[in-house]
């Protein structure tokens, strides 16, 4: 393995990825999707439960994949409960750029969730590897699909 690699998969990701949090299926969520990224085979489904607000009072996801994929849903999971939709989907913006900009900045003014990001933040080794970058990005696309009732996304075709 390649240095650049070794660093991409931290101690860090390599737990989430052998004990993913919140990995188990939702009896009766409010929605779910299918997400497919197949250049690396990964697919997971994510579920969610939503208040009447539009805040996520639970959510969890199973699949299989590459350990960068499990790592970012596992990830995911933990720091979007409890958020709002809008909140959540702020999220993904500041974590996509986080994965694909060399010039983020957390801390800019009317940005991002600084706790969230920071521990999100693991992730941002992507960033060197461009096909990583769907596969760090799955979940948060497939959860986004699902609050929009879309039931299958893939990453195929996908910028
Ligand atoms: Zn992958």
């Amino acid at each position: 393995m390649r240095d650049e690699l070794r660093d991409l998969y931290q101690e860090v990701i390599l737990d989430h990825g052998r004990s993913p949090r919140n990995f188990r299926r939702l009896e009766n969520p409010t929605c779910l999707a299918h997400g497919n990224n197949p250049i690396c085979g990964d697919m997971l489904v994510v579920y969610l439960d939503l208040d009447q607000a539009g805040r996520i009072e639970d959510l969890a996801f199973q699949g299989q994949g590459c350990a960068i994929s499990m790592a970012s849903a596992s990830m995911m999971t933990e720091v979007l409960k409890g958020k709002t939709l809008a909140e959540a989907n702020k999220l993904f913006e500041c974590f996509h750029d986080m994965c694909t900009r060399d010039d983020f900045d957390p801390a800019k003014p009317g940005g991002c969730d600084v706790d969230a990001m920071e521990r999100l933040s693991m992730l941002s080794g992507v960033r060197e590897f461009p096909i990583r970058v769907k596969c760090a990005t799955l979940a948060w696309h497939t959860m986004q699909a699902a609050v929009k009732g879309e039931q299958e996304i893939s990453t195929e075709g996908a910028p």
